[in-house]
């Protein structure tokens, strides 16, 4: 896992980090080389209530990948990474980025 530098990884709960291999692992499977790069985890502007701010939930660029931030490599690694990471988990596809957060379903 590569960070943007303003990323404070220490805020990052272990429930997101025990997922850094899953999520490698996803990115180096469709994209090859292209590792992922965290941009926020607890910083940065996001909805009221995000799970962003308790250190639950991480931003993933995508601009990078082949086939940009809405090509078919992003989606196969959206598709891979909901299905690996499970039902606490939400993945989402957002504009630029992939939005990853644990919020455990009762
Ligand atoms: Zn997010």
């Amino acid at each position: 896992m590569n960070f943007e530098n303003r990323v404070d990884q220490t805020k990052i709960k272990k429930e997101i980090k025990d997922k850094y291999s899953e999520i490698e692992h996803a990115f180096r499977t469709y994209a090859t080389s292209w590792g992922p790069t965290v941009t926020y985890g607890t910083e940065g502007i996001h909805s009221p209530g995000s799970l962003h701010y308790k250190g639950f939930a991480i931003d993933i660029r995508t601009y990078n990948l082949p086939g940009g931030c809405q090509g078919s490599v992003v989606k196969k690694i959206v598709q891979e990474l909901k299905i690996k990471l499970g039902y606490n988990y939400d993945v989402i596809l957002e504009t630029d980025h992939i939005h990853i957060e644990y919020d455990p379903k009762k």
